[in-house]
């Protein structure tokens, strides 16, 4: 049953559609399949970081007291790395040290190779019988105390964390050779279109190339998604029930389609979610923006995006990228954005508008954003140019150039250049 089309705003549509999203069920997976992935669980430190003092600096481990400008310490040791644990330091002696060696007990500093007399370079030499100091440590000085990163059971990550580098590189510094994360989220895309050809297929007349299932499978991937990629499906209603079914069977957590949900004649897709499912039609005040379609398939929620390329990329963006995140176990999903002054004057009829732009670096500070080309939504190519989408406010009519907007980067920002003043 089609419910009646209530006119929402974006922010009203997208939380209505993230009421039905929560993470999917936790697994443990080893860490070096834990790249991209979602924490699944609040963790602390099993054991204090660094589990045992150690030297900083290659050099000579001392009581700082007898450290004094001058001395001369006989050597009574030799630390290496990955040695065990040293004998305690003698009394009136210095031990040779290297970085992330454990400190011996007794010592309180190590003075760097470099303030002392020793000038042994090639690898493998003994020390020398004695060393002089020639700089004093002040005590603690290049030590790294035992927990001075992390004491044993404090917090480290938080559930709902996304794993990056640096992250995976703090749980092996833990050992953690599991980890326990969110399933990540089976996303099944298809095209309908009787004019749509793969790729590599030759096009007849008044055929295209299928455009979205590369978008949209590229989008899911680059959100944490696992793309199930359906191909293209034709105009029918039996082909369109049997890919929604397909995708179900595959085990889909998300089903994406383009195209075939406005009012055409051939427009079958929403006749078949309705056989199937439940199917919300919402307008929502946007730009681009064609009748949101959102709703659930053999239990499997769905979203109906419009066909032509650019509509069905941004409404990704604006909708279902949160939604993928959410069930990838993120707790937040606002856009990286900057704010930019617009270049262009713009008209727009309020409806909260997306315009595709190219940002640059403004000399002096700040950003600077223009249009990048033709707005039109099948206009690919400027999405493709574009590295940011600005956002008109709803209500906004006019603005001019000067005007500060938020823009929504499209990358990491490492696409953004100096502008040409
Ligand atoms: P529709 O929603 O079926 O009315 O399609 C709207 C427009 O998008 C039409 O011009 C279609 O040819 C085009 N279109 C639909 N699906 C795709 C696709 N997968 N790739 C490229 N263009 C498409
Ligand atoms: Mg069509």
């Amino acid at each position: 049953m089609t419910n009646p089309q209530p006119m929402l705003s974006v922010s009203e549509a997208r939380a209505r559609i993230l009421e039905h999203f929560s993470p999917l069920p936790a697994e443990t997976v080893p860490l070096a399949a834990a790249a991209r992935r979602v924490l699944a669980a609040d963790l602390a430190a099993p054991h204090d970081l660094p589990p045992f003092a150690n030297s900083s600096m290659d050099g000579y481990a001392v009581r700082s007291a007898e450290a004094v400008p001058g001395a001369s310490l006989p050597v009574s040791a030799d630390v290496p790395a990955g040695a065990g644990l040293p004998a305690p330091l003698a009394v009136g002696t210095a031990a040779r040290i290297m970085t992330g060696a454990a400190l011996p007990s007794g010592a309180d500093a190590v003075v760097p190779v470099e303030d002392t007399d020793d000038r042994r370079e090639r690898p493998g030499e003994p020390p020398p019988a004695r060393v002089t100091i020639n700089t004093a440590p002040v005590a603690g000085a290049n030590v790294r105390p035992v927990g001075q990163d992390l004491r044993a059971g404090q917090p480290v990550l938080a559930a709902g964390a996304p794993l990056g580098p640096s992250a995976l590189g703090l749980l092996a510094a833990l050992g953690y050779a599991q980890v326990p994360v969110y399933r990540r989220p089976s996303v099944a895309v298809f095209s309908t279109g009787d004019e749509l050809r793969p790729v590599d297929v030759p096009l007849g007349p008044g055929q295209i190339h299928d455009t979205n299932g590369y978008t949209l499978a590229a989008a899911i991937e680059q959100y944490g998604g696992q793309a199930l990629r359906l191909g293209i499906v034709g105009d029918q209603l039996a082909a369109v029930r049997a890919a929604l079914l397909a995708a179900k069977e595959h085990g889909a957590d998300l089903i994406l389609s383009s195209a075939g949900v406005s009012v055409g004649a051939y427009d079958v897709v929403k006749a078949a979610i309705e056989l199937d499912g439940v199917l919300n039609f919402w307008r929502v005040r946007m730009r681009p923006g064609k009748p949101l379609a959102f709703g659930h398939v053999h239990g499997v929620p769905y979203f109906g995006l419009p066909g032509n390329p650019v509509s069905a990329l941004m409404t990704f963006e604006v909708f279902a990228r949160p939604a993928l995140l959410k069930l990838a176990g993120r707790r937040h999903w606002d856009k990286l954005a900057v704010h930019a002054a617009l270049a262009d004057p713009l008209e727009s009829d309020g409806r909260e508008t997306y315009l595709r732009v190219v940002v640059a670096r403004w000399p002096g500070g700040g950003y600077v954003a223009r249009t990048a080309g033709n707005q039109g939504s099948a206009v690919l190519s400027a999405l493709a140019r574009a590295n940011g989408l600005l956002i008109l406010p709803e209500g906004v009519t006019r603005a001019q150039p000067g005007d500060q907007f938020t823009v929504w980067l499209l990358d990491g920002g490492e696409t953004i250049l100096d502008a040409d003043p």
